[in-house]
């Protein structure tokens, strides 16, 4: 769904067609334009109709008031793996612990908080994550054996994010199984000792695939 007329279609669909929404697997909502309350309930109503989803998408070109979260808290998915969202990392803390632990592959966007909520979170399945470099500590962990992570920059905040942080003495937690990285970054404040080369391979030593690309804020950075 790409656009309010969407959600109210398929929302017309769910209601007259019961029966067809238990084999729903996927639901993709992706909003360019700021939805307006109306279309929230809509989708909220939907999600209450798909209850056997394994993989949903909820993308916004703004950040939902809290107020107007499209997912209830009551809402429990029991087959999803497959999580892509932009919504307050917060509200998304509430929905993964406990209910959805089970989650495979994850993609959030930025997050505001000084400290990433999602921190308490444990999701002993996550083998995929794309995060703000903010929230890879809080998201690797022990428990949750990341094999694939794509760092990203969606704001100049996470491209001013200090990379010693993430690569130096504090090593990602889950690098002994890190086999894929790819990595938004400023070259010019990397900060490192050493290179990034060198600090990554000491923090992921079994790397098969790497990927750098320039932050598309390095300018805003350097300035
Ligand atoms: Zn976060």
């Amino acid at each position: 769904m790409k656009s309010s007329k969407d959600v109210d279609d398929f929302h017309c669909f769910v209601k007259h067609q019961r029966d067809a929404t238990k084999n729903i697997n996927i639901v993709e909502v992706v909003l360019d334009r700021a939805g307006d309350l109306a279309c929230f309930k809509a989708i909220r109503a939907i999600l209450r109709c798909t209850k056997n989803i394994t993989c949903l998408t909820l993308r916004f070109s703004f950040e939902p008031e809290l107020c107007i979260l499209p997912i209830g808290k009551t809402v429990v998915f029991k087959n999803l793996t497959t999580l892509n969202v932009n919504i307050p990392h917060a509200a998304l803390g509430h929905f993964l612990n406990p209910k959805h632990t089970q989650i495979t592959d994850l993609a959030i966007g930025s997050c505001n908080a000084p400290t990433c909520p999602l921190a308490s979170c444990r999701l002993p399945h996550l083998q995929r994550l794309i995060c703000p470099p903010g929230c890879v500590q809080a998201l690797t962990s022990a428990d949750s054996p990341v094999m694939q992570l794509q760092i990203i920059h969606d704001t100049a905040q996470d491209a001013s994010f200090p990379l010693p942080r993430l690569f130096d003495s504090r090593r990602i937690r889950t690098s002994s199984s890190l086999t894929v990285l790819h990595l938004d970054f400023d070259h010019t404040a990397t900060g490192l000792r050493g290179g990034l080369l060198q600090c990554i391979s000491e923090a992921a030593p079994v790397l098969d695939v790497l990927r750098l690309t320039e932050s598309t804020f390095s300018d805003k950075v350097c300035q």
